[in-house]
């Protein structure tokens, strides 16, 4: 489905993008799980699925999954390690070729910001640039608590804080969850990347839908044909040639 409004068309000077099963083939949360007994992790995939899918509020299942997890420092590490090794094909690329553009290029997650960073950076994306929920640690590296004035940690946080980074609305969004659906109203766009997960209710709403397990793909709804041409001209051009 084509926008029909005009001025919802490119060009876009921010883009967004989402991390678990948008940027990486992984769910942050799932990594943590996979230590607990099978009951708990089955538990923590449930309350998951269902806020992906928008049948439960991120809010009432954020608190219960990391009091299930209780991440460390190491924890964190190791999630961040996965995160750049399912890092999805061609992320480096799409961010290479936005940033050549002009574009600023935002991540946009209700995961875990120390675990994201490193991926962030793989990706060429500064800190300030990365949206996400801080995790509070003591002096060894055990848990201690998560940041809850997070509104990346709610339902309806991801439209307060692509409002307050791209307040002329001037923004495309490319993500798979039911999160990231929600700050469509507060967005020019909104890809729907289904190369990981496939979530039938966001593929229904999205401004256009990628199945394809290549982020190179969304370019095309996120650029104009002058973007295009420019990266064809240019370095980047292999990320159109995908
Ligand atoms: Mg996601």
């Amino acid at each position: 489905m084509e926008p029909n409004r005009d001025r919802d068309a490119p060009p876009y000077g921010t883009i967004f993008f989402d991390c678990d099963s948008t940027l990486s083939t992984i769910e942050g949360i799932d990594e943590l799980t996979s230590r607990l007994p099978e009951a708990a992790r089955a538990r923590v995939r449930e309350l998951t699925d269902a806020a992906m899918a928008g049948d439960l509020p991120l809010e009432r299942v954020f608190g219960e999954r990391l009091d299930a997890t209780r991440p460390s420092e190491a924890d964190l590490a190791e999630i961040a390690d996965r995160y750049v090794s399912t890092a999805v094909p061609g992320a480096r690329e799409t961010v290479a070729a936005l940033h050549s553009l002009g574009k600023e290029v935002h991540i946009v997650s209700g995961g875990l910001r120390p675990a994201i960073l490193p991926l962030a950076e793989h990706l060429g994306i500064t800190a300030e640039r990365v949206h996400a929920v801080g995790v509070k640690l003591d002096g060894e590296g055990s848990y201690v608590d998560f940041e809850r004035e997070s509104p990346l940690a709610r339902s309806g946080g991801k439209p307060e804080v692509v409002r307050a980074a791209a307040p002329d609305g001037r923004a495309a969004l490319v993500g798979d969850g039911a999160t990231d659906l929600e700050a469509r109203s507060v967005l020019a766009r909104f890809v729907c990347f289904a190369g990981v997960v496939e979530r039938p209710a966001v593929v229904a709403a999205a401004d256009n839908v990628v199945r394809e397990l290549d982020l190179t793909r969304t370019l095309q709804h996120l650029l104009t044909a002058d973007e295009r041409a420019e990266l064809e001209g240019g370095p980047h051009a292999g990320a159109l040639a995908r």
